[in-house]
């Protein structure tokens, strides 16, 4: 081409101006509207295959390249197939390189042990959505590198060094189900690397014994349990495990030892901790057991708290999506959120008018009734975004104008709308309006709230505190407004 000066011309897909052309159909496209026809592989009327359609036959078809005696390759480098493009190669070439130095070994071909997880990674249906996550720092990709490379063991062993987080179980889980790792139980397994960075706080003789407990007892009964192992006796164990810290420092700071421990000053310590003796009870059992302490008598009484958690442990994972799920509609995630912490129905939350909302520096209240109520983050966040978006600053500034404006003017969103958003993502919600989840997570330690949620503890934390307030008024707006909707 050398200095050749192309004059711009009008591209027929966009309609802009444009001097770079590529040829498509007999028709001259700009860049981007040449690479989106590329991209949309159909069936060549010739040879039957899925191909780019870029040239006319004999017959005036659209066909591919080598029907129409072509030379032009829109092939991958490798294999030659014309869909799935990614770059010079097909997204699946492309994948099996990167997996292949992923899971490469010091001889870089991929570890035998490995292969399993690069057999069914490639087998993948999207390997686009594969590729993307292998290039996710915080997907822990890395993992599988330094296993590869001998720097770490493929077992379960390994993992217990780990950070015990939803990517790090990801990795876990991928090699367990594709058999390079025997089966396991995932919540109980992943309970002694909870417990390594819970106890690390602790003073050494608090660790140790908490230690022997949840080894000799917590962990021992879950393991017992096998496959009938559930998420609320795993919640239980954690909950068992947690109470014993909060005892013992207890003890601690009434300089006794647990060996002094007396009838009495057990009466004393659940009469300052209301609820507790239930989750108390298995480490009391323990210690009476194992003579560490005399026989002590524990209250007995409806251990109601495990089973709340029990039953709304389909609600807090609700809350959990909506926290972190940013492929859902934001409206629809603060709805939501409205609707499982504060039990708003959803009509209700559809006819919130935007000044029910403040925003204070770095404070942000709602307002169901009276009463204005701080929201936690990250949901302060999600409705600060959703006033801050596009459009929306001159939209606001008039008065009376709804929190979530619908598709018609000046009307709000449709109850169906919300509804149907939230339903798609498996959320009733007929089903999810039991109980303000705010109240229940009163009732819960705050790593286990962390643990529900997601969440870093010292936002739990903030959770927690803003759950203990009074919810005596939240529940007679919910009765009163408890209509079909
Ligand atoms: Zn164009
Ligand atoms: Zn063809
Ligand atoms: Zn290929």
């Amino acid at each position: 081409m050398g200095g050749e000066r192309v004059p711009p011309r009008i591209c027929p897909g966009c309609g802009r101006s444009t001097k770079q052309t590529r040829v498509f159909l007999d028709q001259r496209f700009c860049d981007a509207c040449w690479a989106r026809r590329r991209r949309a592989t159909q069936t060549c009327p010739g040879c039957g295959q899925t191909k780019v359609l870029a040239f006319y036959d004999e017959h005036q078809r659209p066909a591919c390249t080598s029907c129409t005696g072509n030379t032009s390759s829109f092939g991958c480098n490798n294999c030659g197939r014309e869909d799935n493009v990614f770059g010079a190669c097909c997204a699946t070439c492309t994948l099996a390189d990167r997996l292949t130095t992923l899971l490469a070994d010091t001889t870089s071909r991929v570890h035998p042990q490995l292969q399993p997880v690069y057999d069914a990674l490639l087998a993948g249906p999207r390997p686009q959505t594969t590729l993307y996550w292998l290039t996710r720092r915080s997907a822990r990709p890395d993992i599988l590198v330094m296993m590869a490379r001998g720097e770490i063991a493929i077992s379960h062993t390994a993992f217990y060094d780990l950070p015990c987080n939803r990517n790090v179980n990801y990795v876990r889980d991928l090699l367990t189900a594709t058999g390079v790792l025997p089966p396991y139980q995932p919540l109980v397994a992943r309970i002694p690397s909870w417990l390594r960075a819970l106890l690390d706080a602790e003073p050494k003789h608090r660790a140790d014994l908490v230690h022997r407990f949840a080894r000799w007892h917590a962990l021992r009964r879950l393991h017992m349990l096998g496959d009938r192992v559930t998420r609320g006796s795993v919640l239980q164990a954690r909950n068992a495990i947690l109470s014993t810290i909060k005892f013992l420092t207890w003890l601690d700071d009434h300089d006794t030892e647990l060996a002094d421990l007396t009838q009495a000053m057990l009466d004393d310590y659940l009469l300052a901790h209301p609820g507790h003796a239930a989750m108390l009870r298995p480490f009391i059992e323990w210690t009476a057991r194992t003579a560490l302490t005399s026989e002590l008598e524990l209250p007995k009484q409806p251990t109601t708290q495990p089973e709340v958690m029990l039953s709304d442990e389909q609600r807090w994972d609700h809350v959990e999506t909506l926290i972190h799920d940013n492929t859902i509609h934001l409206y629809a995630r603060i709805g939501g959120l409205f609707m499982l912490l504060f039990a708003q129905p959803v009509a209700r939350i559809c006819r919130m008018r935007a000044n029910q909302i403040t925003i204070d520096s770095d404070i942000v209240t709602v307002t169901f009734d009276t009463e204005p109520i701080e929201l936690p983050a990250p949901l302060d966040q999600l409705v600060r975004d959703h006033l801050n978006r596009p459009g929306w600053a001159s939209y606001v500034s008039r008065p009376n104008t709804w929190l979530f404006p619908g598709g018609v003017p000046g009307k709000h969103l449709t109850t169906e709308t919300m509804r149907s958003r939230l339903v798609s993502r498996g959320i009733h919600p007929n089903h999810a309006r039991k109980a303000a989840l705010f109240q229940l997570a009163a009732t819960m330690p705050v790593p286990v709230l962390a643990d529900l949620l997601g969440l870093d503890p010292n936002t739990a934390v903030r959770w927690a505190a803003l759950s203990a307030r009074d919810w005596g008024q939240y529940t007679a707006i919910r009765r009163e407004t408890d209509m079909p909707s």
